[in-house]
C-alpha cells in the first residue's frame, strides 16, 4: 500500500498534529492540504484521522487535559479522579468547552502508575497528592463555578523510584551502575562483525521484553536473511496500563536504546532505524529527538559512523493514540502514518515490514539490553535468570504498593519477593484482593498465588501472562463488577475493529457487565461470558482479543464468589 501512496509517511500523524494545533481540529480542508503534501489519496489521510483517538476525538481547548483511566489510576480513585477532573475543568470526558477553553481526553495509561492518579496537562504532568489535593481544596468549589477553569494546576509528577535487584544491572546499567552509553559502538563499527553479534545474542537467549516472548536472536537472523534494503525499530508503544517502565529508559537513558537499535541495526544489515513513541509520552519523545541528535554530533550516527564504511541513523515518530499500535504490523503502519490496524500473520515484518521491506522489531527494553550483552558477553548474561528463561526483567509495581517503582530483577524470582520484599505489601489500610499481572491482556492472581515465578511459561499455565511485567495491585475496596467494567470497556475502546470476534465481542462484553446489575440477569450474565470468551479467544486475528479473553477468564475466576452473590450484593458494592 506505501509504494502506491507516494511520500513515505513518517511524517504524516505530525503533519495532522501541526493542522490540529492551528485551530483545534482536523478538518476536510487540512485532510485535503495534507493529501496533496504527502502525494496520498484523501481517502488515506481521513483513514489515519479518524482512526486515533487523538484526532477522532473532535476538536481540542486552548487547554487540552488528557486523563489517565489506565488501571493503576482506576484503583487509586474507582474513576472518581475523572468526575472530579469534569467538575474542576467544566467540561464533560471527551468534550471540549463551548466557548473553546478546555478539552479533557481519557487515555489508557500515563504511565504514572506509580503515583496515581495522574493527567497530563498540555504536556505537564500532575499525579497523585497533586492532582488529589485540587480536588479536595477549597478553591475547588471556586474553579467549578468558572467555566474552562483557566487557572493552572500545580503540575508535579513523583520522581520514579528505580532500583536494580542485580549485582551488575543491565537495562539500568546507566542510570543505577553508571555503565556508559555508545562504549562498544565504536569498536562494533570499526573492528566487530555481524556475526560476533548475533552469536553473543543467540548465546544471551534474549527474548522480546514486550510481552510477545520471541527470541531475539532469530528474528534478526531471519532479517538478514532477506534482500536489503532492511530496517530495524524500536517499539516504545507502551501502552499496557501498569508499565512505565519503558517510558524511564526513554526518559533518562535513552542512548541506551538508541545505541542497542544502532547494535540490531548493524546485525541485521539495516541503515536506517525508527523508534515510535506514543503520544502519551510527551517528554520521552523530547528527550530521544534530543538524543538523536547529540549521537549524531558525536558521530555515533550518520554516514560512514566512526570512520567506517557503516551508515546508520534513527527517525522518531509520535504516534497519535492507539493502544494496538503496539501490535507489531500494527505499529508498522503507524511507522507509514496510515491506520493502525493489525495485519495477518504470515508474511512477517522480517520478510514483510516497514515499506514491505524486511524489519527487525524490537520493544526498547530488549534493545536496552543489547549493550551490556555484547560488551560483557552472552554467556555472562545468560548466567542471569532462569536457565528456561535468561536475563533480567524490569518489573513495575503500582500505586497501591508501600514501596511502587520500577525494579531490575532476574528471571524466576517469586512473585511473592516482588509484592511482599520490594513492594512492600500495600500501604494503610489497604488489602491485597488480587494483583493485575502483564496489563490487560496479562490476567488477574489471587495472594495465594504469588509463589509462581516470574517465568512467562509458568505465568500463561497458570492463566495470566508475563506481558510487559507490571504488577497492579488491587485492594479489597475495589468492587468485582467494577474491576470487570474496567476490563471490558478497556478492551472496547481499544479494539483496532480488525476483526469482527474482537470488534463486536469486546462490545457485547460491556454489554454483559451492565446486565449483571440487572435483577434475575447476573447468572446468565455471568454463564453468557464463556461462549463469548472462547470466540475471543479461538478467533480473533491477533493477541488482543485472545488477551482480552485470558484476563477477563482469570478475573472471573478469582472474583467468582463475589460475582456469584445476589445481584443486588454485587451492586451494593458499587
Ligand atoms: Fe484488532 Fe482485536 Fe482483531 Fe486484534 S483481535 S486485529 S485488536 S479487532
Amino acid at each position: 500500500l506505501q509504494e502506491r501512496l507516494g511520500r513515505p509517511g513518517t511524517r504524516m500523524l505530525d503533519r495532522l498534529r501541526q493542522a490540529q494545533d492551528e485551530d483545534g481540529r482536523v478538518d476536510a480542508e487540512d485532510l485535503a492540504r495534507a493529501a496533496g503534501e504527502f502525494g496520498w489519496p484523501v481517502a488515506a489521510v481521513t483513514g489515519s484521522a479518524t482512526y486515533y483517538a487523538d484526532f477522532a476525538e473532535g476538536r481540542r481547548g486552548r487547554r487540552h487535559v488528557r486523563v489517565c483511566e489506565g488501571t493503576s489510576c482506576f484503583v487509586g480513585s474507582q474513576g472518581q479522579h475523572i468526575a472530579l477532573l469534569e467538575r474542576a475543568l467544566g467540561v464533560r470526558l471527551g468534550e471540549c468547552a463551548a466557548d473553546g477553553s478546555a478539552s479533557l481526553q481519557g487515555v489508557r495509561c500515563l504511565g504514572y502508575c506509580y503515583d496515581s492518579p495522574a493527567l497530563l496537562d498540555g504536556e505537564l504532568p500532575a499525579t497523585g497528592d497533586v492532582l488529589g489535593g485540587l480536588f479536595g481544596d477549597p478553591l475547588a468549589a471556586q474553579r467549578r463555578t468558572r467555566p474552562g477553569c483557566a487557572e493552572p494546576l500545580k503540575m508535579q509528577a513523583a520522581q520514579i523510584p528505580y532500583a536494580s535487584m542485580v549485582e551488575r544491572p543491565v537495562v539500568l546499567a546507566g542510570l543505577v551502575g553508571g555503565e556508559e552509553s555508545w562504549a562498544v559502538w565504536p569498536g562494533v563499527v570499526t573492528a566487530g562483525s555481524r556475526e560476533k553479534i548475533m552469536n553473543e545474542i543467540a548465546r544471551s537467549g534474549l527474548r522480546g521484553r514486550g510481552g510477545a516472548d520471541f527470541p531475539v536472536a532469530e528474528k534478526w537472523s531471519m532479517t538478514a536473511g532477506e534482500p536489503a534494503p532492511r530496517y530495524v525499530v524500536g517499539n516504545a508503544d507502551e501502552g499496557d496500563p501498569g508499565s512505565y517502565g519503558d517510558r524511564l529508559l526513554m526518559e533518562h537513558d535513552p542512548h541506551r536504546i538508541l545505541e542497542g537499535l544502532a547494535l540490531a541495526g548493524f546485525a541485521v544489515g539495516a541503515r536506517n532505524g525508527l523508534i515510535l513513541v506514543r503520544s502519551e509520552y510527551p517528554t520521552a519523545a523530547d528527550r530521544l529527538r534530543v538524543a538523536v541528535t547529540q549521537a549524531r554530533e558525536a558521530g555515533h550516527l550518520g554516514k560512514g559512523v566512526h570512520g567506517s564504511p557503516v551508515d546508520f541513523d534513527v527517525e522518531i515518530v509520535v504516534g497519535a493514540g492507539s493502544y494496538v499500535a503496539g501490535e507489531e504490523t500494527a505499529l508498522l503502519h503507524a511507522l507509514a502514518g496510515l491506520r493502525a490496524a493489525v495485519r495477518a500473520r504470515p508474511p512477517y515484518p522480517t520478510s514483510h515490514g516497514f515499506l514491505g521491506r524486511p524489519t527487525a522489531v524490537n520493544n526498547v527494553e530488549t534493545l536496552a539490553a543489547v549493550p551490556w550483552i555484547v560488551r560483557h558477553g552472552g554467556t555472562a548474561y545468560a548466567r542471569l535468570g532462569h536457565p528456561d528463561e535468561t536475563g533480567t526483567k524490569l518489573v513495575c509495581l503500582s500505586q497501591r504498593f508501600r514501596r511502587p517503582g520500577v525494579y531490575e530483577v532476574e528471571f524466576g524470582v517469586p512473585l511473592r519477593h516482588l509484592v511482599e520484599d520490594l513492594g512492600g505489601g500495600l500501604r494503610e489500610p489497604y488489602q491485597l484482593r488480587a494483583v493485575q499481572v502483564g496489563g490487560p491482556l496479562g490476567g488477574f492472581l489471587t495472594p495465594d498465588q504469588l509463589d509462581l515465578p516470574l517465568l512467562a511459561k509458568a505465568l500463561t499455565e497458570a492463566g495470566a501472562a508475563l506481558g510487559h511485567a507490571s504488577l497492579v495491585a488491587v485492594d479489597s475496596t475495589v468492587p468485582a463488577t467494577a474491576i470487570l467494567r474496567h476490563a471490558w470497556a478497556f478492551a472496547a475502546a481499544e479494539s483496532c475493529g480488525a476483526c469482527t470476534p474482537c470488534r463486536v465481542g469486546t462490545r457485547r462484553g460491556v454489554e454483559l457487565v451492565e446486565r449483571l446489575g440487572e435483577p434475575g440477569h447476573a447468572a446468565a450474565a455471568l454463564l453468557d461470558h464463556e461462549p463469548l470468551l472462547e470466540v475471543l479467544n479461538v478467533a480473533s486475528l491477533c493477541a488482543f482479543g485472545r488477551g482480552v479473553a485470558g484476563a477477563v477468564r482469570s478475573l472471573l475466576r478469582v472474583y467468582f464468589d463475589e460475582l456469584h452473590q445476589p445481584a443486588a450484593t454485587i451492586d451494593g458494592g458499587e
